[in-house]
């Protein structure tokens, strides 16, 4: 039975339909990459103005990929948060009028549940309890996820993302960011010395799982310049001695801050064999789950805790329709759901949006999977 799934929580419109055998019938997405590169990050109101000229192409090439029709879908879902406001907005009320329109089951999904879960739609043998590490632009979390719905926190962020990190150092040493920083450091660290710079590991003395980025920002910063980088420069017109400034001071960050999640990983596997000793799998997801370095070092880390280790392929750790539908899917499964809204809604009715909604807030009691 075909889900479709639709997500706007920021500045990619996604959409897709998903079997709830897990086949991905078909999906579109659409970045803003042009907004990126003008504005150096989200804005808001524009990403808003984009979502609204791209959604309805982005639903129906979706369900043309699918060779799938409106009125075949068995459900429709969507992010209602965490995320922008303006932009959530936008997906929400596509979701709710095919809803209304095909009195079709209706899931308001959970972004950051959506990118761990989608994990099980790629490997079947993820079976609840998993620790999962969630790493994006907006968000550093370690989860036990005891089922779905059912969140443990054991750490968050106190500032920045790690994605965030990789997007700032990124502005400042004048690369590419039309994809996201991240991608465009990863290339260039490979070019450079780790060992170049000293950076401090984060957060080494607190015997916790939570995450600071900020610190590490600083520390680039002034480093980039004391070493008189430009990064109104682009790379590509940079010397060449210049160019290696730049790489030794993305490899030597990279390494510190893929060092702190490695930390971090491992404490949370101590602490959540003290809650569930046979805990013995685990997810990591989200934008930068798809850098090469995090992936083998974190496979280190599994290895050396006989730990299975997971990560969804690099398409779906960005954002993406798939995920969203996917996650749909797990919720339909256990009932869980709202019914359409009523037909004679006006087009102005007031939607639920979640903006902060915690993961750890989820709650399965009520048929809506939500408080
Ligand atoms: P959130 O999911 O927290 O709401 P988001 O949806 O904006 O934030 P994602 O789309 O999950 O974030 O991920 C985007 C982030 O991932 C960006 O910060 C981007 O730089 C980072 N990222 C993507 N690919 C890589 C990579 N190869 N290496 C490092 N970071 C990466
Ligand atoms: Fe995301």
């Amino acid at each position: 039975l075909p889900v479709l799934g639709i997500e706007t929580s920021c500045d990619d419109t996604g959409a897709a339909v998903v079997t709830s055998d897990g086949k991905i019938l078909g999906e579109a997405l659409r970045s803003q990459a042009e907004l990126l590169r003008q504005y150096g990050g989200v804005m808001p109101l524009a990403a808003r103005l984009n979502h609204e000229q791209a959604i309805d192409e982005v639903v129906a090439q979706a369900l043309e990929n699918a060779k799938v029709k409106e009125s075949d879908l068995a459900a429709v879902a969507v992010t209602i948060g965490p995320g922008l406001s303006l932009c959530l907005d936008v997906g929400v009320r596509k979701a709710r009028s095919i809803s209304r329109c095909w009195r079709l089951p209706f899931v308001g999904v959970h972004h950051m549940e959506a990118h761990a879960l989608v994990a099980r739609l790629t490997n079947a043998d993820i079976q609840f309890p998993f620790l999962v590490l969630l790493v994006s632009g907006g968000h550093n979390l370690l989860l036990i996820a005891k089922d779905v719905g059912d969140y443990v926190e054991l750490g968050t962020t106190l500032d920045d993302a790690v994605g965030e990190a990789y997007d700032k150092t990124a502005r400042l040493l004048g690369l590419d960011i039309c994809k996201g920083g991240g991608p465009a450091l990863e290339e260039l660290a490979l070019e450079g010395d780790a060992d170049a710079f000293k950076f401090t590991v984060p957060m080494r003395s607190h015997k916790d799982c939570n995450f600071s980025y900020a610190g590490l920002k600083t520390q680039v910063k002034l480093t980039i310049e004391s070493l008189n980088i430009n990064g109104a420069v682009p790379l590509a017109s940079a010397s060449s001695s210049d160019r290696q400034s730049r790489a030794n001071v993305a490899a030597s960050f990279q390494v510190v801050a893929v060092r702190h999640l490695e930390d971090r990983c491992r404490r949370a596997l101590e602490w959540a064999r003290e809650m569930e000793p046979c805990m013995k799998r685990m997810v990591v997801a989200g934008g930068v789950a798809s850098n090469k370095y995090l992936r083998s070092r974190l496979g280190a880390v599994a290895k050396e805790h006989q730990l299975d280790l997971f990560f969804p392929p690099p398409r779906l750790c960005t954002d993406n329709g798939v995920m969203v539908a996917w996650t749909g899917v797990e919720y339909i499964r256990l009932g869980l759901y709202d019914p359409p809204p009523p037909v004679d809604e006006p087009e102005d009715y007031w939607v639920d949006l979640r903006p902060r909604w915690k993961l750890g807030e989820i709650c399965r009691e009520t048929s809506s999977g939500r408080p």
